[in-house]
């Protein structure tokens, strides 16, 4: 199974069935394909109107690729999404156009992300001008609005990105992201390159921004309180494949799958559990995705592994009683529960 259904279809607002993408290794003086890094292999979720889906996993995971290959900033090698009923794989290219005002990105890097040569209004103004939104009168009247709804000010659009600090240079992404009145936004680790005092600020931008647009995100991150601050749910990468989703605050207290509880063992304001909780020490590194491991992709690092997770790749199925909480893992109702971490709410 490589999908994750845990809302009725006809419910929601973004459909990923199977999504795969891969990357060409080549070598030698011909560039020969020798393999492929499995970046992001046969994942699939819904997210609802309105809803926040945070999607978390290590580096090298394959979370950014997925929120780009949903958005067809990359084309998928399989599989398909859905936006609001629309397999964007069938879409021409003006209608993807037209869909693609309704689904923006907000990347990572603000310092890249932007061009230093290029006056922030313009570049706010740039997405309007592409979707030809209004008259020039009005896209500028729109990048005051936005300027001042992430918290700069009008005067601010004349000024260059080196004006700006990394937070202010990020509220200038998420401004962008904005200019065409968009349902759904993909925010790629928003905040990971943001000091630390900054970084809750713009969860609560995005937060309020949500609630006064309506807006639906998939939230990538590593950082799991703040996945846990502003998501409905959260999907747990290993290896280019979700391992674990579920309601967030479920997923948090009562994480079934030992890969999610490494990770949430791992973040610093949460107590540890006592030095024999063997989730609570991960070991070794991530696989090489251009060679996972056989059956349970984890199974090199997990502590709990058998023989059936050395050959055979576990599905994601409803664990606990909960059809709304999955994971893939084969023993998840026999590791046992004392050496579950538990995290109290926030
Ligand atoms: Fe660990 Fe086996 Fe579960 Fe994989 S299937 S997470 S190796 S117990």
């Amino acid at each position: 199974m490589t999908a994750a259904r845990t809302s009725d279809a006809r419910e929601a607002l973004v459909r990923v069935d199977g999504l795969k993408k891969y990357f060409p290794v080549r070598r030698g003086f011909l560039r020969r394909q020798v393999g492929a890094i499995r970046a992001v292999d046969g994942i699939g979720f819904d997210i609802r109107p309105g809803e926040t889906l945070g999607l978390v996993g290590e580096s090298g995971s394959g979370k950014s690729t997925a929120g780009r290959t949903l958005l067809r900033l990359e084309e998928p090698d399989a599989g398909r999404v859905w936006f609001d009923g629309r397999d964007l794989a069938r879409l021409d290219a003006d209608r993807l156009k037209d869909e693609r005002r309704r689904m923006q990105m907000i990347f990572q890097d603000p310092y890249a992300s932007l061009n230093p040569r290029i006056r922030v209004g313009k570049a706010i103004r740039e997405p309007l001008d592409i979707h030809e939104i209004g008259d020039a009168h009005a896209r500028d009247a729109t990048v005051c609005e936005l300027l001042e709804r992430v918290g700069l000010n009008a005067d601010h659009a004349t000024r260059y990105p080196h004006e700006f600090s990394g937070g202010q240079r990020q509220r200038i992404g998420i401004a962008r992201a904005l200019a065409t009145r968009p349902e759904f936004i993909v925010a790629d680790e928003p905040i990971s390159a943001l000091d630390v005092s900054i970084q809750a600020q713009i969860v609560n931008l995005l937060s309020d921004l949500k609630a006064e647009l309506g807006l639906t995100y998939l939230f990538i991150a590593h950082d799991l309180s703040m996945v846990r601050h502003l998501s409905d749910r959260v999907a747990v990468m290993y290896l280019g494949r979700i391992v674990e989703l579920g309601d967030c605050d479920r997923v948090f207290e009562r994480p079934l799958h030992p890969y999610t509880r490494t990770l949430i063992s791992a973040v610093p304001a949460v107590p540890r559990r006592a030095p024999e909780d063997r989730c609570s020490r991960p070991s070794g590194r991530l696989a090489n995705p251009a060679d996972p491991p056989s059956g349970c992709s984890f199974h090199t690092r997990c502590p709990f592994a058998t023989a059936l997770c050395r050959t055979v790749s576990p599905e994601l199925v409803p664990a606990s009683g909960d059809a709304s909480h999955v994971a893939a893992c084969h023993h998840v109702e026999q590791i046992p529960r004392d050496e579950m971490e538990t995290v109290p709410a926030s």
